[in-house]
């Protein structure tokens, strides 16, 4: 368990005690040079400012005292009114490609680093620095034609959609709480203005390192991998190869992160440059989405009309924006180091993704003849339609005298085949059913974010009721438990969901 140092708190004068624990080693580390880091900002806070959720779970792992944080000063603070913030906010520049095109500087355009909360672990006594930021205060110099504002719906998808991972076991920023408002925004309609808290390890992007390379600026590229090996990998520092070391340890990060999300059903949507975490977390999530029938070709963002980042194309993009990343460390790093840096992406993406795969099946370790179990799977599900989720979770329950899951199949002679195949393979291991079971209950979750779930909650949200936001967070939050009063939300999705369309707009 975390605990906030107390140490960083000795200054508690107020009833704003989280403000004090804050630092900036951002800012400090790029003193001399700053502006071409980031930019320091002034927000503009959003007006009659209400709760819609706190994060209690997040809270309790950071130490903070909720009381404290659903109080009206943090309200306040929260909405961006930062007059009690003792430290500059900033905004951070990065570039990126966009849809494989160079798409020059972007930066935090709504997004502003209010400092870096010190979480101590009682356990182990190490340290850990959390980047508190807030989404959707206003602009920033990088906010380029846009308002800096961040309108209630995708709010409320960000903050479930990072819990949900999270509650998975993927990497991801976290969210701390949500705020709505009657600041109005200009969509496709007017809308509400929220805050997010985005909780993280780092912002720091693929794309915030091509910015320096495009611009030909080597010594900001390499401060800025030293203040992330400071950071992050204090073992590195000093070491000759710590430059190698971390990309490739972004490598590794990102190939285990998507394995990840090809294992859980998981589609990003915008997976541009400035949108990779440099640790390999999830980070910035848009028009993301949930399988729901087996569907390799699925696209969850509207406006990708020529699917770039489909499903299916998830990891060979991850390779393809890790060469992006590569290049623009060529100043830093022998081209030799970065090739053999590259190469272990798909080994490690394989190796994640069929062993998530082979205990998703109930199998004590992945063969290699369970690659062909695997892949008629998957071919057969698509075939059939069948749901994603709700086929393994069904499997955990499987056996000899218990074949349900077969109802889920058009064609239930083709699965009957495939189960054959399976039974075979069971019986080369010795764990019983119910052990077996036990397992996959831990791994096929119950209850993922499906897109008419984050519907729900947000039409919910907009008439001011924001019960639904808190039942998903609290379900999404520990996903493969039962909570027999959600079970409404573990079954197919309803017909209307296949009419939801989510774009860029947010
Ligand atoms: P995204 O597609 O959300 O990752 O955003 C791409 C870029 O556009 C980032 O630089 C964002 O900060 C910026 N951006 C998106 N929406 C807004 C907005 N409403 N105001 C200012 N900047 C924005
Ligand atoms: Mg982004």
């Amino acid at each position: 368990m975390w605990q906030w140092n107390k140490l960083t708190n000795s200054m508690n004068g107020t009833n704003l005690p989280f403000t004090n624990g804050l630092k900036n080693t951002f800012l400090e580390s790029f003193n001399d040079q700053g502006d071409l880091h980031f930019a320091v900002v002034a927000s503009q806070p959003l007006t009659k400012p209400v709760f819609v959720s706190i994060n209690n779970l997040l809270c309790e792992e950071l130490g903070l005292d909720p009381g404290v944080i659903s109080s009206e000063s943090m309200l306040s603070l929260m909405a961006g009114d930062l007059s009690e913030l003792n430290l500059q906010p900033i905004s951070l520049v990065y570039s990126g490609h966009q849809f494989g095109v160079w798409a020059g500087q972007l930066g935090d355009g709504r997004a502003m680093t209010l400092g870096e909360l010190e979480v101590k672990n009682t356990n182990s006594g190490e340290t850990q620095l959390w980047d508190i930021q807030l989404k959707g205060a206003g602009t920033t110099p990088y906010s380029r034609f846009a308002d800096g504002r961040a309108v209630l719906r995708s709010s409320i998808r960000e903050y479930l959609c990072s819990e949900a991972m999270h509650g998975l076991g993927i990497a991801s920023t976290r969210a701390l709480c949500l705020v709505d408002s009657k600041t109005p925004v200009y969509r496709e309609e007017v809308e509400s203005a929220a805050t997010l808290c985005r909780v993280a390890r780092s912002h720091i992007r693929f794309g915030s390192f091509e910015h320096f390379h495009y611009r030909n600026q080597p010594d900001a590229a390499k401060n800025l991998a030293d203040y992330v090996i400071s950071r992050h990998f204090s073992d590195w520092v000093g070491e000759d190869d710590r430059y190698g070391n971390l990309i490739t340890h972004t490598v590794t990060a990102t190939a285990k992160m998507i394995a990840q999300w090809q294992a859980v059903g998981f589609s990003h949507g915008v997976m541009n440059t400035d949108n990779m975490s440099i640790l390999g977390d999830t980070i910035d999530y848009g028009p993301f989405g949930f399988l729901d029938v087996y569907d390799p070709d699925f696209i969850c963002n509207h406006s990708d009309t020529n699917g770039r980042y489909s499903f299916k194309n998830q990891p060979s993009v991850g390779l393809w924006n890790l060469n992006a990343l590569a290049t623009s460390l060529m100043s830093l790093i022998p081209s030799e180091l970065l090739v053999d840096a590259l190469k272990t992406y798909e080994p490690t993406f394989l190796r994640v993704y069929r062993e998530l795969m082979s205990t998703k099946l109930g199998l004590e370790e992945y063969r290699h003849s369970d690659e062909t179990l695997i892949n008629n799977l998957l071919a057969l599900m698509a075939e059939n339609q069948v749901d994603y989720t709700l086929f393994f979770r069904q499997l955990c329950y499987f056996s000899e005298d218990q074949r349900e899951v077969r109802n889920l199949f058009i064609d239930r002679e083709a699965f009957d085949v495939w189960v054959e195949l399976y039974l075979q393979r069971l019986r080369q291991q010795d764990s019983s059913d119910s052990e077996r079971s036990a397992i996959m209950l831990q791994t096929n979750p119950k209850y993922i974010l499906r897109n008419y779930m984050a519907q729900a909650a947000i039409e919910k949200a907009q008439q001011g009721d924001y019960s639904e936001v808190n039942l998903l967070l609290e379900i999404l939050q520990s996903p493969f438990e039962e909570h027999p009063h959600a079970n409404h939300y573990a079954g197919l999705p309803p017909d209307w969901a296949e009419t939801i369309s989510v774009s860029c707009s947010s």
